[in-house]
C-alpha cells in the first residue's frame, strides 16, 4: 500500500470552478429558458385573447347587420304587405347570410318564405323555443342555436316584431342560419386554421359547442372547460388550459354580448417546444467558448497558485525522504500570495534551521562526522584531490578532570577556533568526536598539510588555553590522490598515523604514507 498523498490543490481549484461554471451556466440556462418560456407563453396567450376578441367584435358586427336586415323587412311589413317576389329579392340580397327568411303572424304560422331548399312550408306552424320566445317578447331576438324540426341541423334565428299601422303586434319577421352551412357566419367563424395546430370553436350560452373544428363536437355540452365557463360568465382573457385529451393550450377567450357566446382561440403550448428547443442549443453553442475561456483562466489561476504550493510541496517530500540536507534544491518562490509567502519563509527558516543542526556541531560549530562522512565521499566521487589532517588533543581526559568539563569544552572550542584560523577557506574543518577533529585540506598535497598541521600543533602548544597553560595535539595525515579511494581507507590511514603520533610520545605529526614524522 502506497502512502495516500490526498488530493492536488491545482485539481481541487480546477474542479471547484468547472463545478461553479457548470452550476452557473445551468441556473443560468434554467432561468434564461424560463424566462423565455414565460415570454412565448404570454406572448402567445396574449395574441390568442387578442384574436378572440377580433373575432367577438366581428361577430357581433355581423350579426348587428344581419339583425338590421331583418328589421328593416319587418319595417315594410307594418306599412305594405310584402310579396312573395320582394321576399325573394330581400333572400337574395342576404342569401349569404341567411338560409331562409319568413314571414310569421302572432299565431307562429308561417305566413310567406323565401329560402334555398323552400322550407318550411306556408301554412307551417313554428314549435321552436325561439319561435315562442319571438312571440312571447314581441322584440328583436336572436335565439340560441337549436336543432331544426327536419333537418336536425343546429340553426339560429334572429327575429323582429311586426306591427300592423295601428301597432298592433301581428308577429315576426325571422332570418334562419345553419350554422354549419355556408355562410358569413360560418365562414367568420368556422375557417381558422394556421397550420400551427391553433384553432377556434365557439360554444353559446349554454356550453354547447356550436362551432368546433372537430364536427363530430358540435352540440356536445362541455362543461368542465375553464375557458368556456369564464366567457359565457361574460369575461374575456387569457390562460393556459388542459383540453379532454390531456393536450395542452395557450387559450384566448371572450364572450360576445349580443349572443352570449363563447369565443375562444387556441395554441398548443407544444408550439413553443422547438423555438424553446433552438433557444437552448443557440445558448449551449454561446455559451461554450465561453466556457472554455473560463477553465483555461481557471486552470491558469490555479496553475499559478498552486504551482509555488506544489514545489514547496515537493520540496519537503523530497527533503524527508533524502537522508542529505536539502542544500541546493530549495525552491525559489515568487508568489504574490499573503499565506504562500509566508509558508515559504518559514519552511526556509525552518529548512536552515534543521540544515544547521543536522551538519553542525552543536558545541564548536564546525561540520560534524556525518557532514564529514558526506563530504568526504563527495570528494572522492568527484575526483578531488585532497589531504585529511586527524588530530587529538593529548591527554584531554586530564583536562576535564582537573578544570571541569566546562573548561574541558572550553579548549573544545579554542581548539576548534584554531583549527579554523589555522585552515584554508576552501579547506572543510569538522569535528570528528570527543575531542578529535580533523581538516579536509582541498587539492591539498602532502606537504601543504603537513605544513598547515605543523603550524596548528605548534600554535596550540605555544599559545594558552582556557586552562591557562596550552594544549598539546598529536596529528595524522593521509592523502587521496583523486583516484577513486575507498573513504574508510583514507580516515584509517590518518588514525593510524595519530596513534603513530601519539605512540612516538604525543604533540606531533605524523604522515601516513612514508610515516615520516613531524617535531
Ligand atoms: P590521549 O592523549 O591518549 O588522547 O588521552 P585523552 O585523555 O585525550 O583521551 P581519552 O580518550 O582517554 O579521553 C577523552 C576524553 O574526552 C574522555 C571524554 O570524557 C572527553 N570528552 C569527550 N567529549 C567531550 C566533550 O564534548 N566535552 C568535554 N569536556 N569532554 C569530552
Ligand atoms: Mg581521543
Ligand atoms: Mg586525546
Amino acid at each position: 500500500m502506497g502512502t495516500r498523498k490526498g488530493l492536488k490543490l491545482r485539481s481541487v481549484l480546477i474542479f471547484l470552478v468547472t463545478i461553479s461554471v457548470l452550476l452557473t451556466a445551468v441556473i443560468g440556462g434554467y432561468f434564461a429558458w424560463g424566462m423565455n418560456r414565460t415570454s412565448l407563453t404570454n406572448g402567445y396567450l396574449e395574441s390568442n385573447y387578442q384574436y378572440a376578441k377580433k373575432l367577438t367584435s366581428n361577430t357581433s358586427e355581423l350579426l348587428q347587420i344581419m339583425h338590421t336586415n331583418i328589421e328593416d323587412i319587418a319595417g315594410i311589413t307594418a306599412k305594405q304587405t310584402i310579396s312573395q317576389k320582394d321576399l325573394n329579392i330581400w333572400f337574395q340580397a342576404s342569401e349569404h347570410y341567411f338560409n331562409a327568411i319568413l314571414i310569421v303572424n302572432h299565431e307562429r304560422v308561417v305566413t310567406a318564405v323565401s329560402s334555398r331548399n323552400q322550407l318550411p312550408v306556408v301554412g307551417t306552424v313554428l314549435n321552436s323555443l325561439a319561435s315562442y320566445q319571438a312571440v312571447q317578447q314581441q322584440k328583436p331576438l336572436i335565439s340560441q342555436p337549436y336543432l331544426g324540426p327536419t333537418s336536425k341541423r343546429l340553426l339560429v334565428m334572429i327575429s323582429s316584431p311586426t306591427f300592423d299601422s295601428n301597432g298592433e303586434y301581428t308577429g315576426f319577421v325571422a332570418g334562419t342560419i345553419y350554422l354549419s352551412d355556408d355562410n358569413a357566419l360560418n365562414k367568420l367563424l368556422s375557417e381558422h386554421f394556421y397550420g400551427n395546430g391553433s384553432y377556434v370553436y365557439v360554444a353559446d350560452k349554454n356550453g354547447h359547442l356550436i362551432f368546433h373544428p372537430d364536427k363530430s363536437r358540435i352540440y356536445e355540452t362541455v362543461t368542465t372547460n375553464a375557458v368556456i365557463n369564464k366567457a359565457i360568465s361574460g369575461r374575456s382573457g387569457a390562460q393556459q388550459i388542459m383540453n379532454s385529451q390531456e393536450i395542452n393550450f395557450f387559450a384566448g377567450y371572450a364572450y360576445e354580448p349580443l349572443t352570449g357566446w363563447a369565443i375562444i382561440a387556441q395554441t398548443p403550448a407544444s408550439i413553443i417546444d422547438e423555438p424553446l428547443k433552438q433557444f437552448i442549443w443557440k445558448l449551449i453553442f454561446r455559451a461554450i467558448p465561453v466556457f472554455i475561456i473560463i477553465l483555461l483562466i481557471a486552470w491558469y489561476v490555479s496553475y499559478l497558485l498552486s504551482k509555488p504550493l506544489f514545489e514547496l510541496a515537493a520540496f519537503s517530500e523530497e527533503a524527508i525522504l533524502t537522508p542529505k540536507p536539502n542544500r541546493h534544491k530549495r525552491p525559489r518562490i515568487n508568489s504574490y500570495i499573503y499565506e504562500v509567502r509566508q509558508l515559504n519563509q518559514s519552511i526556509n527558516n525552518h529548512f536552515s534551521l534543521l540544515n544547521k543542526e543536522i551538519r553542525m556541531d552543536g558545541l564548536t560549530g564546525l561540520a560534524n562526522r556525518k557532514t564529514f562522512d558526506w563530504t568526504i565521499t563527495e570528494w572522492l566521487a568527484d575526483d578531488i584531490p585532497f589531504a585529511l589532517i586527524l588530530l587529538d588533543i593529548d591527554h584531554f581526559k586530564s583536562i576535564n578532570d582537573r578544570y571541569g568539563h566546562l573548561t574541558g569544552d572550553e579548549v573544545l572550542l579554542y581548539t576548534a577556533s584554531k583549527i579554523r584560523q589555522y585552515s584554508r577557506g576552501q579547506d572543510f574543518c569538522f569535528r570528528y568526536g570527543g575531542e578529535e577533529f580533523g581538516i579536509l585540506v582541498k587539492y591539498g598535497t602532502i606537504p601543504i598539510a603537513l605544513q598547515m598541521a605543523e603550524r596548528l600543533r605548534e600554535a596550540v602548544a605555544a599559545e594558552a588555553s582556557p586552562t591557562g597553560s596550552h594544549v598539546c595535539i598529536s596529528i595524522g595525515i593521509s592523502r587521496s590522490d583523486g583516484k577513486a579511494e575507498d573513504a574508510k581507507e583514507i580516515i584509517a590511514m590518518a588514525d593510524k598515523a595519530l596513534y603513530q603520533s601519539k605512540e612516538a610520545g604525543r604533540n606531533r605529526t605524523t604522515i601516513y604514507e612514508d610515516n615520516k614524522k613531524g617535531q
